[in-house]
């Protein structure tokens, strides 16, 4: 090849590289809709996320396969299902030699990197460069995380919202190759249980009451045996770490004093008022959601920081901002935090895209999209053909303000986590919008609700005669979807279980760590 040829080969492929959109998914960990203010949150708000709604679209009603950290980021990277991508639970190896979307973009000339919570124990495969929280079984530590920084533990002396966001900029500024295009995840461990504001925050929010949820108080009356067993109460389930009653192990200096002036005298206060019933509910959702909002804050100001650099270094128009939890939470409905039930404040994940001149500013979405759907979405944006075993659909249809004919009218879900944290009995359901059906297949018990008259979900009406013909179709709904989905039977998800559950190791589960 001459050198003239050689040029123009250079030129011709950085023209193709600079037509690309570069790719920034910004992400966080149990980040509820109903602590977002672009979703009409009534505990707080967040400026910079619904920056990126005005400025673009949001999806209200995105819903994920599966409502739990790991097996929800193995659904993204692999646009599957848990049955077909191997990842049903937390503390699993997710096997990295399978497909994902960010090895796909590689191969088309993506620069690939993810920086912060990654959670899926074995090390990210398909990526240029990835620097991920680690200790504490993927979790890591609010402050001072430890990081495996493309192989080598990298300690920190930071908060680590506040480092992540640090070091996905010093990325953006300082070591992508700028002649290619990008995809970076930044990933957020906050707001994760247990909640534990930066030095910022700690202090914030004081004297305001939250308003509570409407089945804050509720006797879970007529629902499956399961649900009444579960341990993620807000009155019995958190522990004095969730509840700020003793600092955690690993602060110290000033971040210990902080944490002293931000609790010592509400926590003196209460330990006199002995409360109890109700009245000790209340008091511990007002805690909980405290430092959640605390933590949220933490995150928003990442993401303004980080719009705020796509703007001055002129990357805005050619870059797609998505952000996203791995799945909602529960802020004190039904009684609870956390997640893992079908119900919707953990079904429900939050949604939103900018992609100035391509999505139209101030557009939403109400079609049943979800995280299956995230790989598909970005390599139909990269140009990159899918392969045909991812089982989500591109949502740059939606995107662009059309709407597909034969968009998915129903939804399928499934939970496999127990016995594990929390004690939530595996289920599998459905859903059209306007219907859930929810089976608790180990004891064959069946939830059916009427989203429309109880969005709540607090009247099952599975044993409802009024409902028998309601029931009927949602039955035949999730048969369906269950074989257009490849899903294994009932019986064989049991038998599977079983043996493992009998060893008590779920690490045997899965692929072998390598
Ligand atoms: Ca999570």
């Amino acid at each position: 090849m001459t050198k003239y040829s050689q040029l123009f080969l250079f030129l011709f492929t950085l023209s193709i590289f600079a037509s690309k959109p570069n790719i920034f998914f910004i992400f966080s960990d149990d980040h509820a809709t109903q602590a977002i203010s672009a979703y009409g949150s009534k505990i707080n708000s967040t400026p910079n996320i619904d920056r990126i709604a005005n400025e673009g679209i949001r999806f209200d009603r995105c819903l994920v396969t599966n409502a739990i950290c790991g097996p929800s980021r193995a659904t993204i990277l692999t646009g599957k299902y848990s049955h077909l991508n191997g990842f049903y639970k937390n503390d699993m190896y997710f096997n990295g030699d399978q497909v994902t979307f960010p090895k796909l973009l590689r191969k088309a000339g993506y620069q690939t990197a993810v920086i912060g919570k990654w959670h899926l124990a074995t090390l990210p495969t398909g990526f240029d460069h990835f620097e991920v929280i680690t200790g504490y079984g993927g979790q890591g530590k609010y402050y001072h995380p430890i990081m495996n920084k493309n192989g080598k533990p990298t300690n920190y002396r930071a908060y680590t919202t506040e480092i992540i966001t640090e070091l996905n900029m010093d990325w953006l500024k300082n070591q992508r190759d700028p002649t290619k295009p990008f995809m970076l995840m930044m990933q957020h461990k906050a707001p994760h249980r247990a909640w534990l504001p930066s030095a910022k925050y700690m202090n914030a929010f004081k004297d305001k009451k939250f308003p509570e949820p409407s089945n804050l108080h509720t006797n879970y009356k007529g629902k499956a045996s399961h649900v009444k067993k579960q341990d993620m109460m807000i009155k019995d389930s958190m522990n004095p770490g969730d509840l700020k009653l003793t600092p955690p192990k690993y602060l110290d200096g000033a971040d210990l004093a902080n944490w002293h002036e931000a609790y010592d005298d509400e926590n003196a206060a209460f330990a006199k008022a002995k409360l109890s019933g109700k009245a000790l509910r209340s008091w511990n959702y007002q805690r909980y959601i405290r430092d959640y909002v605390r933590c949220v804050q933490s995150i928003d100001d990442s993401i303004g920081e980080v719009l705020a650099y796509l703007d001055e270094s002129g990357l805005a128009e050619n870059t797609l901002v998505i952000y996203s939890s791995d799945q909602g939470f529960f802020l004190g409905e039904h009684g609870w935090f956390d997640k893992r039930f079908m119900y919707e404040e953990a079904l429900r994940t939050p949604l939103v895209m900018r992609w100035p001149g391509k999505i139209k500013a101030g557009s939403s979405n109400s079609l049943i999209v979800s995280n299956l759907d995230f790989a598909q979405t970005f390599l139909d944006v990269a140009g990159v053909t899918a392969p045909d075993e991812m089982q989500g659909a591109s949502l740059l249809p939606l995107m662009r303000d059309k709407k597909p004919k034969n968009w998915r009218s129903s939804f399928y879900y499934h939970y496999y986590g127990y016995p594990d944290w929390h004690l939530v009995q595996k289920h599998c359901g459905v859903t059209d919008g306007r219907y859930k059906l929810i089976h608790f297949y180990t004891t064959d018990e069946w939830e059916l609700y009427d989203m429309e008259k109880d969005p709540r979900e607090n009247q099952n009406r599975a044993s409802d005669p009024e409902f028998k013909s309601i029931l009927d179709t949602m039955r035949k709904k999730l048969t369906h979807q269950r074989i257009q989905l490849k899903v294994p039977s009932d019986q064989e998800l049991i038998e599977k279980f079983k043996n493992l559950e009998k060893e008590n190791s779920y690490l045997k589960w899965g692929v072998k760590k390598k």
